[in-house]
């Protein structure tokens, strides 16, 4: 168990003015903690407001400031050096966590090698166990876990608690998915040898996990690799550790023994070690989620010791309407499929492609939706969209729209920011008459911008729709069967929403194809990522 006490004592201070001024400006985070040293005489902003969020938690044991290394919560980096957390609503700094290196993430790979033996044969049935106790433990705390997720990343209390129930989904899964992890009796074609492919766990693993989904991401990885017996390195995003240090001390609670799952806290050293992890040879595999700049340079470094690689990378969804749809579904699933997060899941719709028969209606439906929409505080019960994560974030959706302003884009809703914007907010924005020269059409909003675009035809819009060297989701609706078949296995993505925009689940293989990414994730598909054949011929 953590100790409530020992947060106070490794916080390193930094005075209001800067923290504040480090929020104003935007500066990237945790830019002026590089040389931070700990001042004990000074008043420790972070350690204050961290015990502020403990104070709000039913069990305030579930938040600290710390890595775990080999059993143990880490809370100071060899360096001395911290980063900051800040809450994404105000821009005020919650936690201060150790800004660890190469040193730290080496300790973690060798735990993690040593524990590899005996928690690679230990049964099927004993991890099975082992992932559904941490599985109860996450549902006994999802009210804290929601908060934890809410004050880092920004969405909405009501969302945070979906994601903590989707997040442990994965583990209920992969609890039930390890008792099967079937090899293969392979038809000898002589009479004097027998065949067989067995399953085996790759080994360590490292994991790197981004700030949107600051339990599930964790989660979805983690129990398919814990379900075949691969031991785990992991490093969060530096935006949101405070969801990972929760589960993991759920997961210590539960009976993960000891090395198995690491965590390396950063971000001024994240390049560096997620080289080391890459090029390590004690590191049998990669699963990354984030973007696909980032994923192709895990990838290169990955060659050289020749890596399993699995990557869930950035998309350009299409949303299409056909002249056919259930316009009320349509417009329903168009608001949570683009908007959810604040548009910042890589499943969100990049463009709508509506026909142009009813472009105008759906236009004017989608408006009337948004209007409704509630931006705030995720902490408050009224809200319905939270901030973006960062003020970077703000920039590019402000850069989208007036991109596609200049280019003759018709503003429905939105667009405006308020002057008086605490925190990391863009208005929920509806933009009509969109042309394929605008970024939009080719570049990842990850914000609350919705495009639409028109188009006459089947033909035209699955070649616009497919114009893009992204493949993650893609939706559409139709009454026409015969086209919901043509169009779902002719658009070039991993995922289809036919009539609806929620695909998401933890019994399905979530994935992309093109730049997208590489291998999928929860289904019986995901434990593929963290295992590899054994073909064993045996005479007789
Ligand atoms: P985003 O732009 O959405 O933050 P990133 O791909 O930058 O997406 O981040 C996703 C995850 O990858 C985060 O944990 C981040 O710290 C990590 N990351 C970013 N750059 C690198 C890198 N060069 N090597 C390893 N991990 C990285």
């Amino acid at each position: 168990m953590l100790r409530p006490g020992f947060l106070t004592t490794t916080a390193v201070t930094l005075s209001r003015g800067r923290a504040s001024q480090a929020a104003l400006y935007g500066f990237p985070r945790a830019s002026l903690l590089a040389s931070s040293t700990q001042n004990p005489r000074l008043l420790s902003s972070a350690a204050n407001s961290l015990t502020k969020l403990q104070a709000q938690l039913d069990d305030p044991t579930l938040i600290a400031s710390a890595g775990f290394i080999d059993n143990e919560f880490i809370t100071a980096s060899t360096s001395g050096k911290h980063f900051a957390v800040y809450d994404p609503a105000n821009g005020t700094e919650i936690a201060r966590f150790p800004d660890m290196g190469i040193e730290e993430t080496e300790k973690a790979i060798q735990a993690a090698k040593q524990a590899f033996p005996s928690w690679s044969k230990t049964t099927a049935k004993e991890r099975s166990t082992i992932l559904r106790n941490w599985y109860n433990l996450i549902l006994e705390n999802e009210q804290d876990l929601a908060k934890i997720i809410t004050w880092e990343n920004g969405k909405p209390l009501a969302d945070a608690l979906g994601e903590v129930r989707y997040g442990a989904s994965f583990f209920e899964w992969f609890s039930e998915e390890a008792k099967r992890l079937y090899g293969e009796v392979i038809p000898s074609p002589n009479r004097q040898q027998r065949m067989v492919a067995i399953r085996q766990p790759l080994g360590v693993v490292g994991i790197i996990t981004p700030w949107n989904f600051p339990n599930a991401m964790i989660t979805r990885k983690l129990g398919a690799a814990l379900a075949v017996g691969c031991t785990v390195v992991a490093k969060p995003a530096s935006e949101t550790p405070l969801s990972a240090v929760a589960l993991y001390e759920l997961g210590k609670r539960a009976g993960v023994p000891k090395g198995v799952i690491g965590l390396v806290t950063t971000h001024h050293n994240t390049k560096a070690i997620g080289k080391l992890l890459c090029e390590s040879q004690d590191i049998s595999g990669i699963s990354f989620t984030g973007s696909t700049n980032v994923g192709k340079l895990l990838l290169k470094q990955s060659a050289d010791t020749v890596k399993k690689v699995s990557l869930e990378l950035g998309g350009n969804a299409a949303f299409i309407v056909f002249e056919d749809a259930d316009l009320d579904k349509a417009v329903d699933a168009a608001v949570l499929a683009k908007f959810r997060s604040s548009g910042q899941t890589c499943i969100c719709v990049n463009r709508f492609y509506v026909h142009s028969s009813i472009k105008d209606v759906f236009g004017e439906r989608l408006r009337e939706k948004v209007e409704k929409f509630r931006v705030g505080s995720g902490m408050d019960a009224n809200t319905t969209h939270g901030p973006l994560i960062n003020k970077a974030s703000v920039e590019k959706v402000r850069l989208h729209v007036h991109d596609a302003l200049d280019h003759g884009a018709k503003l429905l809703i939105g667009g405006k920011e308020s002057e008086n914007a605490h925190g990391y907010f863009y208005p929920p924005t509806v933009l009509s008459d969109m042309t394929n020269n605008m970024r939009i059409a080719t570049e990842e909003t990850f914000g609350p911008v919705a495009g639409i675009f028109s188009f006459d035809t089947e033909e035209e819009v699955l070649e616009l729709a497919n114009n893009t060297r992204f493949g993650l989701a893609g939706y559409f609706f139709s009454k026409d069967v015969s086209r919901c078949w043509r169009v779902a296995e002719n658009l070039q993505v991993g995922m289809v929403g036919v009539n609806t925009g929620a695909i998401s689940s933890e019994v399905a293989p979530f994935g992309g194809v093109k730049e997208s990414g590489i291998g999928r994730e929860g289904a019986r598909q995901g434990l593929d990522e963290y295992t590899q054949y054994k073909y064993i011929n045996m005479a007789i």
